[in-house]
């Protein structure tokens, strides 16, 4: 019998765990995994950014864990020898109609306490000589990082303190009983009187499963990225963003220096048909089914129809995707660009057609459920953990004996 079961390994999953270990030293704790290696879906296809937090709305869970999730994650990397580079990055406008959306995200900046100064088209060649724009804001919290390395870290520190970790373990069951919920999987039973669903993209069905209403579905919208040549390379030294579109949370094309060296652009957003699907062919009747019949879809593809076919135009030609990037760097031709990895979106869409815009972390009887935990999770990665535990925390479940908490444990 396990006190925590922990669905999905992703960094979302693994920092829960390791939370939950740091917490409660004494817990039996497991995290169930359905892929071979950790990390496998949304935060293996990334694009690396230890964000800032200028985008969100102040108050909200994203504004106040990415703001602090940028530090706590600078911090796990330096005590644990991750490499990161706290770059910063550039956020410009091209054009008249997009200075008052700059102004907006200043200010929103301001209002979220954060090191944001807005710059003069000249300040901001001196840090992207190759940029042309009409205004811009820098942001220096801003950050890169590989997740699969930090995930990995969260992984091996659970095993460290006692947790069990198992890959190629997918949960399809979930039976309560008197004194358990029981977690079937493809690798047989798991007892446990507590689970946390961070299935990602996933978590609305692992939801259902166990008798949670998120009131939302998700819906997989695939990010594409290129890769600049190495040999230009030199025309990025950091992260250049445009002005996002603001009925959308996503961030818009942009440049981003990888941590490896490499620089991708990207990614886009476009509807996947498949949860998992990387690739543009990609099709599965069960997903496509469930979206195609979810009014929510209808009711937002028919608000952003216009955007919807811009993205699948920009999706199939690569000089339409180059265009989006000249209206930053000109002097990028379709040419200089390799098509590189994808990653798919777990966005939750409620049926009203709005997509959820905060993060989204539900409770039930015995279990907790995250149910929207997309960009920038990775980055608040460690503070949704703690957010998590704190909802756990105080709960009859966590009085009992296994998993109280020692005075000595308590901080
Ligand atoms: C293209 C793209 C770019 C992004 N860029 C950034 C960025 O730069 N910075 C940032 O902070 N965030 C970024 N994000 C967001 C970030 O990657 C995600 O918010 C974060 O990775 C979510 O983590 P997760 O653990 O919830 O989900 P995931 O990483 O998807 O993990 C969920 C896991 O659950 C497993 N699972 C599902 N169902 C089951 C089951 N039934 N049984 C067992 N296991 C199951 C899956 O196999 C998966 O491994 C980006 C996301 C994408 C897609």
């Amino acid at each position: 019998m396990y006190d925590f079961a922990i669905i999905g390994g992703g960094i979302i999953g693994l920092s829960t765990a390791m939370t939950l270990g740091q917490t409660y030293p004494r817990a039996k704790i497991v995290v169930l995994e359905k892929e071979s290696q950790w990390a496998f879906h949304q935060t293996g296809h990334n694009s690396g950014v230890i964000h800032s937090g200028v985008y969100y709305k102040p108050g909200g869970f994203k504004a106040r864990f990415c703001r602090a999730g940028n530090q706590s994650m600078v911090a796990f990397c330096q005590q644990h020898n991750i490499d990161y580079n706290i770059c910063g990055k550039v956020l410009v406008a091209v054009e008249e109609s997009e200075l008052p959306l700059l102004e907006n995200l200043y200010q929103r900046g301001l209002k979220n306490d954060l090191n944001v100064s807005k710059i003069s088209p000249a300040q901001v060649k001196e840090i992207e000589p190759h940029v042309r724009c009409i205004a811009g804001l820098h942001v220096p919290s801003t950050g890169i990082v590989n997740y699969r390395q930090v995930s990995q870290k969260y992984a091996d520190l659970i095993r460290l303190q006692g947790g069990e970790l198992y890959l190629n373990t997918k949960v399809v069951k979930i039976v309560s009983t008197t004194n358990s919920e029981v977690l079937e999987t493809t690798q047989g039973e798991f007892a446990t009187r507590f689970i946390i669903n961070c299935a990602g993209l996933h978590s609305d069905r692992v939801a259902k499963l166990g008798k949670a209403k998120p009131n939302a579905k998700i819906v997989p919208f695939r990010g594409e990225y290129y890769e600049l040549k190495p040999e230009k390379r030199y025309l990025v030294n950091t992260l250049i963003y445009p002005v996002p579109n603001p009925d959308f949370p996503f961030l818009g094309v942009h440049f981003t220096k990888m941590i490896d060296g490499s620089v991708h652009a990207g990614p886009n957003a476009v509807l996947s048909l498949k949860r998992e699907g990387y690739q543009k062919t990609d099709f599965n009747l069960r997903d496509f089914v469930e979206v195609m019949t979810y009014p929510g879809f209808w009711r937002l593809a028919a608000k952003h129809s216009d955007e919807g076919i811009q993205e699948i135009i920009r999706s199939f030609s690569k000089e339409a995707f180059a265009r989006s990037l000249q209206r930053l760097i000109p002097e990028v031709q379709a040419e200089d660009l390799v098509p590189t990895h994808a990653g798919v979106r777990a966005q939750a869409l409620k049926n009203n057609g709005k997509l959820v815009d905060d993060f989204l972390i539900v409770s039930n009887k015995n279990s907790v459920h995250v149910c929207n935990a997309p960009s920038p999770a990775a980055t608040s990665s460690i503070e949704i953990g703690k957010a998590i535990v704190d909802k756990i925390v105080g709960r009859d479940l966590a009085q009992t004996s296994t998993i109280q908490k020692t005075p000595a444990d308590v901080p």
